[in-house]
């Protein structure tokens, strides 16, 4: 397994497997952590330049929020509340 400790958008580190990918995203706001679990092969495209909407199109809007920026489903609310207000 190839462990990786470079930030990726919201992804703090990473653990590789050949066919799965162990994702570690830190919300930049609450710094709580979050892990899922993506195809490798994925992943790959992701870091060689795919928007993560390509390379993940299965996966759920809070999900890509997570590896685009790390913020968690409960600061996005709190954010958008406030911004709204
Ligand atoms: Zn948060």
């Amino acid at each position: 397994m190839l462990r990786c400790d470079e930030r990726v958008g919201g992804v703090v580190r990473f653990f590789s497997a050949r066919e799965k990918t162990m994702l570690v995203t830190e919300c930049p706001f609450c710094k709580k952590e979050h892990v899922m679990v993506v195809s490798t092969l994925n992943w790959v495209q992701r870091l060689q330049g795919a928007l993560v909407q390509e390379a993940f199109p299965e996966m759920s809007a809070e999900d890509r929020e997570r590896v685009v920026s790390g913020t968690c489903p409960k600061c996005w609310d709190k954010f958008f509340k406030e911004v709204s207000r």
